[in-house]
């Protein structure tokens, strides 16, 4: 049998780091009788920039990794969004909240539960029609009802915790919330992008860092709510610094470029990351 089709999808926004580097190696490393395809996430165009881009394929390359072309981005894909945006109406609805609306719904005491996302959304539009959408208005998935339409979601785990996850209505109502999937202006959200890409990119295995775990199950469940193949999802541990945090795009020091230019060599790389 053929190995897994992966992915690694980093997001043009600074410099890869040592946790980028470990993510990609494993990647590649699972992918073994397979595939490793790159993705660029570059929906947010306020922050991505064609030097960072250029960066990551430097810095890949140099690390001995090779991938298929032309190279899928986000900022290609829009039409595509805009087709499972339509797919998914009948769950969703036109939210105006600003964050300010959202805090002050949730100022009672017993309120404000953190979800992926953050605040858990109080459901203050979830009764709005599209009719009734105004031009600046986010599209949100309605929990509740994208639940009641599946009966019960779960996926393959081959990382961390590795096993079958399950997951019922009411863990997606009270622990995750009515999700944003898109915003005017800006497109489609990270998890309608991540999954609609996925199923275009033939993924079978999705690997990426256990701080995206708490997304899955909305993953997961948008791929079903689209009829899209399931994905298996490998999470893996996250490399962090000398006072345990987890790696950030502003921390230079570890960045891949700053070790190349120090005289490291990929061998150095995947030593420090534990591979
Ligand atoms: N673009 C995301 C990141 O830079 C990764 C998304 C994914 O692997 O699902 O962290």
């Amino acid at each position: 049998m053929a190995g897994p089709v992966t992915r690694f999808a980093p997001s043009p926004t600074g410099p890869l780091h040592l946790g980028h580097a470990f993510s990609a190696l494993t990647v590649w490393d699972r992918a073994q009788g397979g595939a490793a395809l790159l993705r660029i996430e570059d929906m947010d165009q306020s922050r991505a920039r064609p030097e960072w881009e250029a960066q990551i394929y430097d810095d890949l390359a140099w690390l001995g990794l090779d991938w298929p072309r032309p190279v899928m981005r986000q900022s290609d894909r829009s039409t595509a969004y805009d087709v499972a945006l339509a797919t998914l109406a009948p769950f969703t609805y036109p939210c105006r909240c600003t964050r300010a609306d959202i805090r002050a719904a949730l100022s009672a005491p017993q309120e404000g539960a953190m979800g992926p996302d953050g605040l858990i959304y109080p459901g203050t539009c979830r009764h709005r029609t599209w009719d009734e959408a105004g031009p600046d208005d986010a599209t949100r998935l309605d929990m509740g009802r994208a639940m009641a339409a599946v009966a019960s979601l779960s996926f393959v785990e081959t990382g961390m915790n590795a096993g079958e996850h399950r997951f019922d209505a009411r863990h997606m109502i009270r622990q995750v919330g009515d999700v944003i999937l898109a915003r005017r202006g800006m497109g489609a959200a990270y998890h309608l992008a991540v999954v609609v890409d996925d199923a275009a990119q033939g993924v079978t295995e999705a690997v990426r860092g256990a701080d995206l775990a708490e997304a899955t199950p909305i993953h997961v469940l948008l791929a079903r709510l689209l009829d899209l193949p399931p994905v298996a999802f490998h999470h893996h541990r996250l490399i962090r610094d000398d006072h345990g945090r987890r790696l950030a795009k502003r921390d230079d020091a570890r960045a891949i470029a700053t070790f190349r230019a120090e005289g490291a060599t990929p061998a150095d790389i995947r030593r420090m990351v534990g591979l």
